[in-house]
């Protein structure tokens, strides 16, 4: 982007300020900075007061410009075009995950959250809850507000799915995870779960990410059906950007040409992932695939591709299950298939972590 100065040169959008609270006399050392490289300072607009640009004169080195920029107390990053994703980048901000690490979501060990894609009634959910926990689960998963294709099937419960899930985390010590689809249900999202999903369909939705960065609680962010790895960084960097502390990045397929599986299940991201970023990344082979028969061998590949934790549908029943019956495990096959995964885990020299493993932090 480039823009007039007032000599009849062009000035160079270089450098996006990230501010908390400058006070008046950073403001003018933010100005008297921005004076000796000739550049000008604007306001992003748009409800940003903590953002600023910085216009360059095009030959100036927008790197070293950066780093002096930084230097000042109230900068809290300083961006150059060649960072797009910032806050949750490699190296940058690792304390935006320490607390998801000790946490029961996954980190530097491996974890899984299991659970009904549904939450449909307290006893089954209970039951769910106490047979994947035997199993390792450290936390659990379950929409109450679910996001459906067709507005003629089950859109869940809604707030008694929240009571449900709530009760349910109590009694099995669990941590509780479970989507949220609308600004208006954030606050009450958040006061039942211990985490936030953000789903597919919702990757792009940044008044979502915005209002759901505020809640500063952990999020699971899922990739986009058809987003890139880039526009999933900068999805989190909106939630980081908002507030998120805790962000959890989720692999869960992308559209394909091939109906063979729901979504093609992109493992190669994980890695790819983990060379751009800090947050800990999940894989969902649940929805990656579409079918339960599948879901097992992509928990082992998970674990060995390096994910930091799985997210997988069980149902005592799949064939009942009021919505995505067909990828469900049964809590047998979900047993056996962590076994498995295990395995591996350990084949690695990683440590896979149980239930009885996490602090509760309710
Ligand atoms: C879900 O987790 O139940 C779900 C709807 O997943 P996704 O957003 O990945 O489609
Ligand atoms: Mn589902």
């Amino acid at each position: 982007m480039r823009h007039e100065d007032g000599a009849g040169g062009t000035l160079i959008r270089a450098v996006i300020l990230l501010l908390t609270g400058p006070d008046s006399r950073e403001r003018e050392r933010l100005a008297a900075l921005a004076q000796e490289y000739g550049a000008e300072l604007r306001d992003f607009g748009a409800g940003q007061p903590d953002v600023l640009e910085v216009l360059l004169p095009p030959k100036l080195d927008e790197q070293a410009c950066a780093a002096r920029f930084r230097k000042l107390d109230s900068v809290r990053a300083a961006l150059t075009k060649s960072e797009p994703a910032h806050l949750v980048a490699r190296g940058e901000r690792e304390d935006l995950t320490v607390a998801i690490r000790e946490s029961r979501f996954g980190g530097s060990s491996f974890s899984a959250i299991a659970g009904p894609c549904s939450v449909e009634d307290y006893d089954s959910v209970l039951a769910l809850a106490l047979a994947v926990r035997a199993s390792g689960a450290t936390a659990l998963r379950g929409g109450a507000f679910k996001p459906r294709t067709s507005p003629y099937v089950f859109q869940g419960l809604g707030r008694p799915g929240l009571e449900i899930l709530q009760a349910v985390g109590k009694e099995t010590n669990l941590a509780v995870v479970t989507e949220v689809l609308d600004t208006r249900d954030v606050d009450r999202v958040a006061e039942h779960a211990d985490a936030l999903q953000i789903g597919s369909r919702n990757m792009m939705n940044y008044a979502l990410l915005r209002e759901a960065g505020r809640a500063r609680m952990p999020i699971l962010l899922k990739r986009g059906m058809s987003a890139t790895i880039e526009e999933l960084l900068l999805a989190a960097e909106h939630l980081a950007h908002a507030g998120a502390t805790d962000i959890l990045l989720c692999e869960r397929g992308v559209r394909s040409f091939d109906p063979s599986t729901r979504n093609l299940l992109d493992l190669a991201a994980v890695p790819v992932l983990k060379t751009r970023t800090h947050l800990p990344v999940l894989v969902d082979p649940s929805h990656g695939t579409g079918r339960a028969d599948l879901v097992a061998p992509m928990m082992a590949a998970s674990a060995a591709v390096g994910a930091d934790g799985i997210l997988v549908e069980v149902h005592g029943q799949p064939a009942r299950a009021l919505s995505d019956s067909d990828q469900a495990l049964t809590p047998q096959e979900f047993h056996s298939a962590i076994t498995t995964t295990r395995a591996v885990i350990n084949s690695l020299g990683r440590t896979f972590v149980g239930p009885s493993q996490v602090a509760h932090t309710p």
